[in-house]
């Protein structure tokens, strides 16, 4: 090509708003968005009173894994952008409690140089409504999901805890039914969805290994507050809550073999103290 059609297709790219996806990092990273916070003001959903809490406020995380091969979305916040008109913070109502956002998911991809449609994997700890918000931005990704989850996700009539039109759209994206308890997602060991059902029926977990920080296990609702770690307390209205026991001894004793570090996604104090992107983990 010569240096002129080079111009061309460079003007043609800028004004087409056409952002490359950033070359794949050496390693794995993990950025973290910030997707706002909820609060269902009822801790006694969660077998625990106020007074034992610090706050029964939940962080609402969102996660792009970039690995070498591709990348991986994980959990896609409580509030879809297309609610944030103009890029202004919102709070909306739940049927129990409220939500808030105050920045989109799509802006937050794109300050690091990301568009939905670089993104090669979608998957999900589990479908309820403050994990799957911005879920149709990524129907063109490869949907890593297993299957009673996918079917509860379609169920009819739905179920009361999926916000269904937020992630209608996988019904027809590029589907992958995961079958295994550990599913290795490029195939290195780096990045694997462990089964860990009784939240839902068939919750995961996200393990990442990363080069700096190590092996990270990325906690899905496995436990909400750290107070039912520490307090050792069942959330009431579990699906399955003797699944959830044996899943919360399973995913320890595997953390304690990988020696991981382990991330309660809606640990509202913690959550605060890790970095966000453009920051990452590698
Ligand atoms: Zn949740």
């Amino acid at each position: 090509m010569k240096l002129k059609s080079y111009a061309v297709l460079a003007v043609f790219t800028l004004c087409a708003g056409i952002q490359a996806a950033p070359p794949p990092p050496p390693s794995v990273r993990v950025y973290i968005f910030d997707c706002g916070n909820f609060n269902l003001n009822d801790p006694g959903r969660y077998s625990l009173k106020r007074e034992e809490m610090k706050t029964t406020l939940m962080s609402v995380a969102c996660f792009l894994v970039a690995h070498p091969k591709g990348t991986l979305m994980w959990d896609v916040g409580v509030i879809p952008d297309a609610n944030l008109v103009s890029g202004m913070p919102l709070t909306q109502k739940l049927p129990i409690g409220s939500a808030y956002a105050s920045r989109s998911l799509g802006s937050q991809l794109s300050a690091i140089g990301y568009s939905p449609s670089d993104i090669t994997y979608l998957a999900l700890s589990h479908f309820h409504f403050d994990h799957t918000a911005n879920a149709n931005m990524f129907a063109g990704a490869t949907w890593l999901v297993r299957q009673k989850e996918r079917d509860l996700m379609f169920a009819d009539p739905p179920d009361p805890r999926a916000t269904v039109a937020n992630f209608s759209a996988l019904k027809n994206s590029k589907t992958v039914i995961v079958k295994d308890n550990e599913h290795d997602v490029f195939g290195d060991g780096t990045v694997i969805l462990k089964s860990a059902p009784g939240h839902s029926p068939d919750h995961q977990i996200l393990f990442v290994k990363m080069a700096k920080t190590g092996p990270v296990v990325i906690s899905g609702d496995l436990y909400h507050y750290p107070e039912e770690l520490k307090l050792d307390r069942l959330p009431a209205a579990d699906f399955n809550p003797e699944q959830t026991v044996a899943s919360r001894k399973a995913i320890d004793a595997f953390i304690q073999k990988r020696h991981a570090q382990f991330w309660i996604q809606h640990d509202y104090a913690a959550n605060a103290r890790r970095k966000k992107a453009p920051a990452f983990y590698e």
